[in-house]
């Protein structure tokens, strides 16, 4: 068996620390062949001497100056790259066999994208590089034979639980009715596929009165019941925009109408997601909430891997509950299913306005339900239709961050 090379993109992230945490349990199949990093020096620092990849690249130059200073000094062979190019480059090294696509953000757009199309094994995690670029991005994995495993925990589950002949090869999106008419010659879903239900915790304010959700505080938002992991999404699931991109996410990744995907609140996240047949069967993939679990199950494919999550104990779990989404008091769900529906450049504003959004809550510029008030005034003002060429998608993205800009500028006036 020989060794795969894998680049980590956003290896200083939460998803990063827990690929690394993966990788390390299996030095005999996989080396790293590349690190990045947007500033964090520190983290990225000590990652190069323990995993000594053969490439550090750090998005922001100044930071890259420091990382290779320190690192010269160490007598580490690591060689440093500055700059958004270099990150493409790593992503699309030929010697590099594997990408775990985890920068957050539009930021992640580009190099993922990169990896696409050098036909590499691409382990999605950044979901907004997804909803931005949808049908651009799932042709590029078709026409550059890469293989495309989802991480996210929900994409992840659903995946395990869709039919092998749907699931092989690795590029997911076909759509049902496609294919049903094609390999089936009826109306009946592909492998007896009705609907994908998508769990979700509900996150932390999921039992709070809609009153009180105007005072939410920054700290209290990235606070997630059940799940460790960055700012932003943390924010995300806060307010369920998180389940929204999701949503989006999964109509990609399997080729499904937004009228099959349904999300269910599950608070005890033990469930991740699950597939429902038209026999009647509902197939769920269940486990702690550890990403680590999907890391390895990407990294593995078609094997599984030793990831470091303990079993799941199912008399120390005891319940399983599930409710309806709120989307009164969570308008984000809403705004993304009406955005997908809209068309691409709607969904690229949806992205670009709530990663705006985001920052100005954390910023303490706006309050929390600023937050589905300024997405979906620029979501409503962008183009119609949907964007044949990364240059269209970039410039509705630009266009929607300075409407947003504006909203909040506007907003603090007031
Ligand atoms: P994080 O904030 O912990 O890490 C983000 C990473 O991206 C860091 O390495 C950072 O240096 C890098 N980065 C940020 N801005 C950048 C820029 N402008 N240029 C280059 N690099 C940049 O985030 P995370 O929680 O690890 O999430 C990463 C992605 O994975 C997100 O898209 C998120 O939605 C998705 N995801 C995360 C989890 C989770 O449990 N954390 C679960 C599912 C999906
Ligand atoms: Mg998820």
């Amino acid at each position: 068996m020989t060794s795969k090379a894998i680049t980590i993109l956003g290896s200083s992230g939460s998803i990063g620390v827990s690929t690394l945490d993966v990788l390390a349990r299996h030095p005999d199949r996989f080396h790293v062949f590349a690190l990045t990093a947007n500033s964090n020096v520190e983290r990225l620092y000590e990652q190069c001497v323990r995993f000594q990849p053969r490439y550090a690249v750090m998005a922001d130059s100044a930071s890259a100056e420091v990382l290779a200073k320190r690192l010269l000094a160490a007598g580490s062979s690591t060689a440093v790259l500055a700059g958004t190019e270099a990150l493409e480059t790593v992503a699309s090294s030929p010697e590099t066999d594997y990408v775990m696509a985890a920068i957050v953000g539009a930021a992640g757009l580009l190099p993922t994208l990169a990896a696409a199309r050098a036909g590499k094994r691409v382990m999605l995690a950044n979901k907004e590089a997804l909803v931005m670029s949808g049908q651009l991005f799932i042709d590029a994995v078709r026409e550059h034979g890469a293989e495309l495993l989802p991480i996210d925990s929900e994409h992840n589950a659903v995946y395990q639980c869709l039919p092998v002949s749907f699931t092989s090869p690795p590029v997911t999106s076909t759509p049902f009715t496609e294919r049903s008419r094609s390999e089936r010659g009826g109306s009946e879903r592909h492998g007896g596929v009705e609907k994908i239900l998508l769990t979700a915790s509900g996150g932390p304010f999921r039992n709070w009165p809609a009153a009180d959700l105007q005072g939410v505080t920054p700290e209290q938002a990235v606070a997630h019941p059940n799940w460790s992991m960055g700012q932003k999404i943390s924010v995300d699931s806060a307010t369920l925009m998180n389940k929204g991109l999701e949503v989006i996410e999964a109509c990609w990744l399997f080729g499904l109408s937004a009228d099959r995907v349904e999300v269910v609140v599950h608070p005890q996240s033990t469930i991740h997601s699950m597939v429902s047949y038209n026999d009647g069967s509902v197939l769920a993939q269940l486990g702690n909430p550890d990403m680590r679990t999907p890391i390895a199950y990407a990294l593995g494919w078609p094997e599984r891997l030793v990831s470091g999550v303990a079993q799941l104990d199912m008399f120390a779990t005891a319940r399983l509950d599930f409710e309806r989404p709120d989307t009164g008091r969570f308008p984000c769900l809403q705004l993304a299913y009406e955005a997908h529906e809209l068309g691409g450049f709607a969904t690229i504003a949806l992205n670009a306005a709530n990663e705006e959004a985001v920052k100005a809550f954390l910023g303490r510029e706006i309050g929390f339900t600023d937050i589905p008030r300024l997405v979906a005034d620029v979501m409503r003002q962008a183009d119609r239709g949907t964007p044949m060429n990364l240059e269209e998608i970039l410039v509705q993205d630009q266009e929607s961050r300075s409407r947003s800009l504006s909203w909040i500028k506007n907003k603090k006036k007031h």
